[in-house]
């Protein structure tokens, strides 16, 4: 059984994102004041049409007054409805023709309301934080919303001086005039709507570790207050990229952010190459040193190899939780093999009713799927051997760095590494809901 990628709308989604074309850059100039929660903004979005002439298309944008709208330098004709902007160009658009637009918003931006609590920007005491996972990203730009449109950015934002703005890639220029500084951040590597990652803040900002030659710059961005908890939380995070660097292979972007707020977060949130944590995650006991690694995991999985639709979302959760594991492995803590015969125990007092290869929109981010997804990392690890294994988690991160995968992708690059059959395996731990028992390294093929 395979589960088929995604050509039309995203089946848990349907009203985000346009697979109809793709966008290659986007180009966003934004001016946001944070007393008055008032963000304006200029998006210059370059696209090419699909397979398909392209009569119109629609992009996502929540409630925002919109000024002017251009496509290729023509007025086109557009609605604005239900965070979904539908743009007519006067003209129709060739299959596969390449074109720009050109889109003015302003209001007051506000999260997007989901099953799982506002998501996208939200304005703190004395700041703005922006955290999309899955729907956020409309709440402050105009975007092809799905996770497979991936893209460039540029984002420059002008807000007043007191305040530091970080965004995920890198820093091309601050520039500061009269009483208002503009930021420009330059992401490259492709990335998909929600993971662009923004945080307006006061903070002090701080080195990790040591680059050194051909290492990864790695920055922290903390409020002064927190620096001593933070510098005691996050002092083994350039350990844990050298790890992660040795069994998964390079880190797949150039820099890496941690932001953590001075409000409380409920969860930690993946960005491209940033990830941003509440007050709540310092506790200078390394209290949430597992999430420190959960989330520097996903800048390879979940980040540089992403999800064709939100049917896969283990891809992203599974080996993110299996990475929080190996780093207690490789760090005197607890094996992988025993974190994942506690959550397989946990698992079996819970119901068995959840299908990690198409869980529902509603079961996306239960923590089953999470733990079940890393018993699942686990069996493949039992049956590959600990050699083959990792040699088959490097390949799948090189293989579709940049790009998009889906679980039929994932089962069958893993069988690649092996002479015996996995379907077994996958039946039962991806497609199947019953728990099979655990995975042992003498069993090789538990299921
Ligand atoms: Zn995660």
């Amino acid at each position: 059984m395979t589960v088929q990628q995604a050509a039309g709308p995203d089946p848990y989604f349907p009203a985000n994102g346009d697979a109809r074309y793709r966008v290659h850059r986007y180009e966003l100039a934004l001016d946001y004041r944070p007393g008055p929660n008032r963000l304006s903004g200029t998006a210059r979005i370059n696209a090419i049409a699909g397979r398909a002439p392209l009569p119109e298309f629609q992009l996502n944008l929540g409630d925002f007054k919109i000024g002017r709208i251009r496509v290729d330098g023509r007025q086109p004709h557009y609605t604005h409805r239900g965070g979904r902007l539908r743009v007519r160009p006067a003209k129709p658009l060739r299959a596969g023709a390449a074109f720009t637009v050109e889109v003015h918003w302003s209001g007051n931006p506000k999260p997007v309301a989901s099953p799982w609590g506002g998501l996208g920007w939200e304005e703190l005491t004395d700041g703005a934080l922006v955290a999309s996972q899955p729907i956020g990203a409309p709440s402050w730009y105009p975007c092809n919303d799905r996770p497979a449109d991936k893209a460039s950015y540029q984002i420059s934002i002008t807000t007043p001086s007191a305040y530091a703005v970080v965004a995920g890639g890198r820093l091309l220029t601050r520039t500061t005039k009269a009483s208002t500084t503009t930021w420009v951040y330059e992401q490259s590597a492709p990335t998909s709507s929600y993971l662009v990652g923004l945080s307006i803040g006061k903070y002090q900002t701080v080195l990790l570790g040591d680059p050194g030659l051909g290492g990864v710059p790695q920055h922290g961005h903390i409020p002064s207050d927190l620096l001593p908890e933070f510098s005691r939380d996050f002092a083994r995070q350039p350990a844990m990229m050298e790890l992660f660097q040795d069994l998964f292979g390079p880190y797949p972007f150039d820099e890496y952010a941690v932001v953590v707020t001075e409000e409380e977060l409920d969860v930690p949130v993946e960005a491209q190459g940033l990830s941003l944590f509440g007050a709540n995650h310092v506790d200078g006991a390394r209290g949430s040193e597992r999430l420190v690694a959960h989330e520097l995991a996903h800048q390879w999985f979940g980040n540089s190899v992403s999800i064709a639709d939100w049917r896969h979302i283990w891809l992203n959760e599974g080996f993110a939780k299996y990475a929080e594991w190996l780093w207690s492995e490789r760090s005197g803590g607890r094996t992988a093999h025993q974190h994942a015969a506690a959550a397989h125990r946990l698992l079996s007092t819970l119901p068995q009713d959840l299908r990690l290869a198409d869980p529902g929109r509603k079961s996306m981010f239960d923590d089953r799927l999470y733990e079940r997804g890393g018993v699942t990392v686990h069996a493949v690890r039992c049956a590959l051997g600990d050699i083959a294994f990792f040699r088959m988690l490097r390949g799948w991160a090189s293989l579709h760095r940049n790009g998009t995968v889906t679980t039929a992708t994932f089962t069958s690059h893993a069988s690649r590494f092996t002479s015996e059959s996995l379907d077994q395996l996958f039946e039962a731990w991806v497609y199947g809901t019953r728990l099979p028992p655990m995975p042992s390294a003498e069993t090789g093929i538990a299921v």
